[in-house]
């Protein structure tokens, strides 16, 4: 059975179902499979599957201390009906370029693709282990994980949830969406300070022993893609991208592509250096960022550097200077040295800085590229994708299309479509129409009238729904507001 180790200290060992329930390793490392080189997926096969076909045959390849059955059954209950479409991420065609829409789930982010199956997955894992503690999911948002992971984990037995935000780094739709979440077992909290801080709550609330060795009835858990079990879910739609284009004879089969992902925590195009790994015909996975650009200073110099000032852009989901799943690929680019890995984050903790040896670095640029888009740049791409190509794209898939115009080899480009645009209907309208309208829910009305395309009905009555949650909390309030929760589940 695959093992999966911490970056930061290879001895502990685990397999897929005791990662998933546990999130993060104790160590604060993040629990990574040691050896995927057993797995080669079958293209062909991949041809002629539909999207739960996909998910099955893939996650049991790499989750392979569940069953097939078990794996079958987490995929069914995730993707069906809960999707405007049963093809789940559809590609569709941009220019001379493709979008990979990933938007289309009960959220309208692509959030959602991995979060429908991660409450199945975690359930399923549970039976085999200690049924008697409760699991309390901890989860920092920069926006939409937290709504994906309320409405996935709404009402699931044996689970509470508590999503975190940064207070003035949502967008009013993304903060509605969270606050007015209905269901027995969830909470949610926004934090004076940034989304940094807020994963770094809960990053020490996981690390805490006192906490562990107090509350023995609670099992703490993820559901950010620092989750193995939410990370593994995105590998599939790399692969059901790349039949897609092979089907429709835009490539043959074999052709390499490029992707070019939109990133902030480097969880989605992580998933695509998987994908490369276990087989799918990729040359270069882009890395476009936003003015947050510390992963593109870093994939051309090998200098991670978060001294520097930290923007609250268009794209909010991508505001972040620490990116958790960089540590995932690093331990995987330096052959596995949690010595090493574990020097890095601690420079990171001391420093705010680390910097990787040449061998990494030179592995790195094999196949990633950094892009940066500015504020400017991605207006334009907005209103580009609409007057030139008839598309309405989101603010953080814009950041991806300008980047692929950026780059232009031989190979075709498919770009992430993170977000419905309605979800950022101010930002999207107003680079379109150079006018600006006070408020979100006129702006999405109008955007629905100009390009004739429909409100995704979970933003579309958005306004008439009640706000239940209206928490904030400073930062070093954190752990003790936790503990309280912790203290209710417990007894
Ligand atoms: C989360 C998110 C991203 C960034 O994805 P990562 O996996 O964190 O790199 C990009 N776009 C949108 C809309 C998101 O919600």
């Amino acid at each position: 059975m695959r093992k999966f180790v911490s970056t930061r200290n290879k001895e502990n060992v685990v397999f897929s179902k005791e990662a998933i329930i546990l999130g993060l390793a104790k160590d604060g490392g993040l629990y990574t499979p040691i050896d995927l080189s057993d797995i080669k997926i079958d293209l062909n096969k991949c041809l002629y599957s539909n999207y739960k076909e996909l998910a099955t045959y893939i996650l049991s390849s790499i989750f392979n201390d569940f069953t097939r059955e078990e794996i079958k059954s987490c995929v069914t209950h995730a993707y069906t009906k809960s999707f405007k479409t049963d093809e789940i991420t559809p590609l569709t065609k941009i220019g001379k370029d493709f979008l990979l829409e990933l938007y289309h789930g009960p959220t309208s982010a692509f959030k959602d693709v991995a979060l429908t199956i991660l409450p199945h997955l975690l359930s399923t894992a549970y039976k085999s282990y200690d049924k008697n503690k409760k699991i309390y999911i901890l989860t920092a948002t920069s926006g939409d994980t937290g709504k994906a992971a309320l409405e996935a984990f709404k009402n699931v037995e044996n689970t509470y949830i508590t999503v975190f935000y940064p207070k003035d780094g949502v967008s009013e739709i993304q903060e509605k969406q969270m606050n007015t979440t209905t269901g027995n077992n969830v909470d949610v909290v926004s934090i004076v300070g940034n989304f940094d801080d807020c994963q770094r709550l809960v990053k020490t609330i996981y690390e805490d022993k006192e906490i562990h060795d107090n509350y023995q009835n609670v099992q703490l858990s993820s559901a950010n893609s620092i989750n193995i079990g939410r990370l593994m879910p995105q590998v599939v739609y790399y692969f059901k991208a790349y039949s897609n284009l092979v089907k429709n004879r835009f490539i043959k089969m074999n052709d390499k592509v490029n992707f070019i992902v939109p990133t902030g925590n480097f969880g989605d195009i992580l998933a695509g250096y998987i994908a490369k790994l276990i087989g799918c015909p990729i040359n270069k996975l882009i890395c476009a960022s936003n003015k947050n650009n510390v992963l593109v200073d870093f994939i051309n110099t090998g200098v991670y550097d978060i001294n520097r000032q930290f923007y609250t852009t268009m794209s909010p989901s991508m505001d972040i200077l620490i990116s958790s799943n960089l540590e995932r690929l690093l331990f995987m680019l330096s052959d596995f040295d949690d010595k090493k890995i574990k020097q890095y984050m601690d420079d990171l903790k001391t420093k705010g800085k680390y910097e990787i040896d040449k061998e990494t670095l030179a592995k790195l640029q094999e196949s990633f590229v950094g892009i940066y888009v500015n504020e400017e740049e991605c207006i334009k791409a907005m209103h580009q994708a609409f007057h030139e190509n008839n598309r309405l794209i989101d603010p953080h898939t814009a950041i991806a299309y300008h980047a692929s115009h950026k780059y232009i080899d031989k190979h075709k480009n498919i770009i992430l479509a993170t977000a419905s645009p309605f979800k950022f209907s101010n930002s999207v309208f107003s680079s379109i129409t150079k006018t600006f309208v006070k408020s979100e829910i006129v702006a999405m009305n109008e955007l629905s009238k100009i390009s004739k395309e429909e409100i995704p009905l979970n933003l579309k009555n958005i306004n008439k729904l009640e706000i239940l949650h209206n928490k904030t909390i400073n930062i070093d309030e954190g752990r003790d507001y936790v503990i309280e929760r912790i203290k209710e589940l417990n007894d």
